[in-house]
């Protein structure tokens, strides 16, 4: 076992591995953490937008709690570049951790179009806690917020301007908004709720540039008329942090969305270093090929199979499951696993006038993907899409009630019993083990 291990980046799948080291070795090892912020989740960053927490809540550890898992932290400050031959890292200070293994954690950061005035002054990115801070302070009641890129993360934050008292418009380039988590079917419906809402939707509209106009900010397209903003969020991508590695012999993938190529215990081509989290391209629990799931249950999962392996287990990870859940203006959307597999058999379900939709997504005897809009008053469609979750994750077998769900894909209670899914998944931790408490005194763990 290595006694010496370097944890690079201390957000979601840093922390996840620093604890289950901890788990695993009851504090014999030594842990360097060097990470460029004080850790804090990334996810939970919206609900400090909307005022719903405090800022101190957004934190995931303190100096104390890490003090208490015996960790050397070096916080502020960046890796700068990785020897591996040498298992040394150099940090942006010039000071240098050797190591005998090392995960890297470093995530991603957020991208915004190559336009004029894309980085002008009262424009924002969303991604991390200075940029919230940003943006908290511009948005008041009354403030008119233009966000561009109508995906995923943009919708995380839509709820938490409304509720600081802001109008909204969103603009998209692509013909639809969430064009990566759900179909054009299921947008129709979003989109109509959101705009009964008060929210304004401006789709396949190509921005050219932002200028200064008389105080506020000027938004030009290629077509139409330009729309004005008092602050502008760009929700317009993300890329992983992965530019200090170049010279380090870690191979990153050139396909799209790039990443470090991880085996299936998430060892990079240099067997001491591990990927975990947004950096990493690892195995997609369905189909097996190598994706990055930039979402926090993959972080989780990531880091936690990492650590246990920098423990000294031999703990191979069976893949993450794409899924992106949102609730906006007290409509739930959800898609998770393959939701656009061309090749599925599909069933689909809409009733418009009370905003529902329901997809399902057969290989087989099995549920492959599924796609959810509706209500949140209505529980129902809450409970199914933790249900619908379990059959994919568990992989059930459900030939016997295929036909039934193809007539009520609303119906899903029946064959989740039948199969057993909730029993199924119970034991099967990515661990192979039930979860253990971090063993923290109480009076360190974060308040
Ligand atoms: C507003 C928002 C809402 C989100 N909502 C959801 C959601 O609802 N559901 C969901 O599944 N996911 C959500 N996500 C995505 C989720 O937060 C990320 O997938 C997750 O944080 C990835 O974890 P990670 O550990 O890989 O990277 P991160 O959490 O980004 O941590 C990376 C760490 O590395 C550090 N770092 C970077 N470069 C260096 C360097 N060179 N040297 C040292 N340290 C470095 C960073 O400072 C950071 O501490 C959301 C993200 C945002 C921004």
């Amino acid at each position: 076992m290595a006694a010496r291990h370097l944890i690079i980046g201390g957000g979601t799948a840093g922390l996840n591995a620093i604890r289950t080291i901890r788990e695993e070795d009851g504090g014999a090892s030594e842990i360097t953490l060097v990470s460029a912020e004080r850790p804090y989740s990334r996810m939970v960053l919206p609900y400090y937008l909307g005022a719903t927490i405090a800022e101190s809540h957004v934190y995931t550890a303190t100096p104390a709690s890490l003090a208490a898992w015996k960790v050397k932290a070096t916080l502020g400050r960046r890796a700068k570049a990785l020897d591996t031959a040498a298992r040394k890292l150099t940090l942006d200070d010039g000071s240098a951790v050797e190591y005998d293994d090392c995960l890297i954690a470093t995530g991603s950061r957020a991208v915004r179009p190559p336009i004029p005035g894309a980085e002008g002054p009262g424009v924002h990115s969303f991604w991390t806690l200075e940029e919230a801070r940003a943006v908290i302070a511009g948005v008041q009641p009354g403030t008119k917020v233009v966000m561009v890129g109508a995906g995923f993360i943009s919708f995380t934050i839509l709820n938490a301007i409304l509720a600081r008292g802001a109008s909204l418009t969103i603009v998209e380039v692509a013909p639809r908004i969430l064009p990566r988590m759900v179909d054009p079917a299921c947008a129709r419906i979003v989109a109509g709720w959101l705009e009964r809402h008060g929210v304004t939707l401006r789709v396949g509209a190509t921005m050219t540039k932002i200028e200064e106009w008389k105080g506020k900010r000027k938004l030009s397209f290629k077509k139409g008329e330009p729309v004005f903003a008092d602050v502008v969020i760009m929700a317009t991508g993300i890329r992983t942090n992965l530019e200090w590695l170049e010279g380090s012999g870690i191979e990153v993938s050139a396909e799209p969305g790039g990443g470090i190529l991880v085996d299936d215990h998430l060892r990079s081509s240099v067997k001491s270093v591990y990927a975990a989290g947004d950096v990493a391209r690892g195995p997609n629990l369905l189909t097996g090929t190598l994706e990055v799931h930039a979402i926090e249950p993959t972080a989780q999962e990531h880091g936690r199979v990492v650590g246990a392996n920098m423990a000294g287990r031999d703990l191979a990870y069976r893949g993450s499951l794409i899924m992106n859940i949102v609730e906006v203006c007290h409509l739930d959307v959800a898609s998770f696993g393959q939701w656009d597999d061309p090749k599925a058999d599909v069933f689909t379900v809409t009733h418009a006038d009370r905003s529902q939709y329901r997809k399902l997504l057969f290989r087989g005897g099995k549920l492959n993907g599924a796609m959810i809009c509706g209500p949140a008053e209505e529980i129902w469609g809450t409970n199914d899409v933790g249900m619908l979750k379990g059959l994919v994750y568990s992989g059930a077998d459900l030939s016997r009630w295929k036909a039934h769900l193809k007539k009520n894909p609303f119906d899903v209670k029946p064959a989740y019993l039948a199969t057993h899914t909730a029993g199924k998944l119970l034991p099967q931790t990515v661990l192979g083990r039930a979860s253990q408490s971090p063993q923290l005194p109480h009076s360190v763990m974060v308040q």
